[in-house]
């Protein structure tokens, strides 16, 4: 790995094959971006700000307090498994053997009586069947009632966009969204319901309600015909062993990856010869991209962030409060919003995946900050993990001290899409392409998805539309 601006936007090598691809940000866009790069055979820098690969994916060696480590994710664990991108990067990786899927999936919900189970059977939350909410307690009768009452609605296909929260409170309620469809979606994204986008937050559900009639009878339909198998992958030593084997695969191969190597503002002249795809977080793409696409950049710039805190506690097993937290079998808790505590989730990651299971520590990922709750940006580390710790012990009765801790600040790590967000990126794109000649393309976590296949999706897609996708005079086809 070339480190400290050894290529420039200047000085990428030229080929005569086709323009040199330079890839902006190498966390998993970037470096999918890259890799398909290198699969349609062009001549490919990678050039990544920080000092090492990943962005929001790492796997790091977390000392247990007893002179061990053990390899332990800082963000994402897993991916989802039935959606292709990521299996199939990871096939072409030759990483297969590695997946490994959670031995825990069912996650409870923090609530004043104590943690009660998630619904079984739900698409993001919504139930297919009432009966499986009612079994959780998590409804009051009014809450029930109106939940029951979906499934003889008729409405009018939904056309348009509207928020999760809104959609979701008219048909089934506010208890359901407040309780049970709001920690889930929101913490996915670390956003709120009431103004995350439904086509681009939970395009199963926009699909749904895209259809005259019952939504939850419509999402029982599309459950039926969906991909079987586990819903989610992990991989065998932390998801950081799909960056590192990614760099090692792409050096291999030729590619050039520069790390401490920002790209600073774009200029005309910067472009010529070459094909830029910008993956960095928003409001960086707007500032380089203010030169050559000041349109593009002007929307790029208006989506917002919210920044989260991921505390990583490791427990003695023998402890008797951590092993009545965790004997539940459950993969961990949701807190809802109006809580008032600073933990917005927790996954018990060692019911969860084996490979942090030794059975005599209990790792323990606990996570805090939103798009409404900023208080984690002014508080120091310590404080964020003596906060969540009391939060522990309120919601999960641990009053053990940990053996380690770690925290991870993920700052503006979750870009959130307002109503309307998927055609404001549309607009950005074929502004960027029209103004750039179809030189630069935007991909990543901004947004078309913030999940991993999402952004391997991106990427790649990213690279294939300069062969065809976009054409030099701005039209773009539909993806
Ligand atoms: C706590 C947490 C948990 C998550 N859990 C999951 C999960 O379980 N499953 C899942 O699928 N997804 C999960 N995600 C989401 C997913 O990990 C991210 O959305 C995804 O990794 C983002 O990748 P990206 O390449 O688009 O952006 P980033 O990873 O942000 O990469 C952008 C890169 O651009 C670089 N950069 C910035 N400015 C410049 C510049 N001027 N020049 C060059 N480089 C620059 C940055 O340093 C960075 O490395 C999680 C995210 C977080 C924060």
């Amino acid at each position: 790995m070339t480190s400290g601006g050894a290529t420039g936007g200047d000085g990428v090598r030229s080929d005569a094959g086709g323009d040199p691809l330079v890839v902006v940000g190498g966390g998993i866009t970037g470096l999918a971006a890259a890799w398909e790069g290198m699969q349609q055979g062009m001549d490919v820098t990678l050039r990544e700000a920080s000092d090492r690969l990943g962005g929001l994916i790492r796997t790091s060696g977390m000392p247990l307090g007893d002179g061990t480590t053990m390899e332990i994710d800082e963000a994402a664990d897993a991916f989802l498994a039935r959606v292709p991108e990521a299996v199939e990067l990871c096939e072409e990786l030759g990483l297969a053997d590695r997946f490994t899927e959670p031995a825990a999936t069912r996650a409870m919900v923090h609530t004043a009586e104590g943690l009660r189970w998630f619904p079984d059977n739900t698409v993001l939350g919504v139930p297919l069947d009432p009966s499986d909410v009612e079994a959780t307690g998590l409804l009051d009768e009014g809450g029930l009632a109106s939940v029951r009452s979906e499934v003889a609605r008729d409405d009018e296909p939904l056309t348009g966009d509207t928020s999760v929260g809104a959609l979701l409170r008219e048909r089934f309620g506010s208890q359901l969204v407040d309780r049970v469809v709001g920690p889930l979606v929101g913490g996915i994204s670390a956003g709120d319901v009431d103004e995350m986008s439904l086509r681009a937050t939970t395009p199963q559900l926009a699909a749904a309600a895209s259809r005259p009639g019952s939504l939850s009878a419509n999402l029982g339909e599309a459950r039926g015909s969906a991909a079987q198998g586990p819903v989610f992958h992990g991989l065998l030593g932390g998801t950081g062993v799909l960056v590192d084997t990614l760099a090692r695969e792409l050096e291999q191969r030729g590619a050039e990856l520069c790390t401490s190597d920002p790209v600073g503002r774009l200029r005309d002249e910067d472009l010529e010869g070459h094909r830029f795809v910008v993956t960095t977080g928003a409001s960086t793409a707007a500032d380089l991209l203010c030169g050559v696409s000041p349109g593009a950049a002007e929307m790029i710039a208006t989506i917002p962030t919210a920044t989260v805190v991921l505390v990583t506690y490791v427990f003695d097993a023998a402890d008797p409060t951590v092993g009545a937290a965790v004997g539940s079998g459950a993969s961990g808790f949701l807190v809802p919003r109006g809580s008032g505590l600073l933990l917005t989730a927790v996954s018990w990651g060692s019911n969860k995946w084996s490979h942090w299971n030794d059975g005599r520590h209990v790792v323990v990922r606990a996570s805090a900050g939103h798009s409404k709750d900023a208080r984690v940006e002014s508080m120091s580390d310590q404080e964020v993990s003596a906060a969540i710790l009391s939060d522990l012990a309120t919601t999960a009765g641990i009053t053990a001290s940990p053996a380690a801790v770690r925290v991870s600040r993920w700052v503006d790590g979750f870009h959130q899409y307002g109503v309307g967000h998927l055609d404001a990126v549309e607009r950005a794109e074929r502004t960027l392409a029209s103004e750039t000649a179809g030189r630069v393309a935007i991909a990543g976590a901004a947004y078309r998805g913030v999940g991993i296949p999402a952004c391997i999706r991106q990427g790649r897609e990213a690279v294939r539309s300069f062969g065809g996708g976009v054409r030099l005079d701005g039209a773009v086809t539909p993806r």
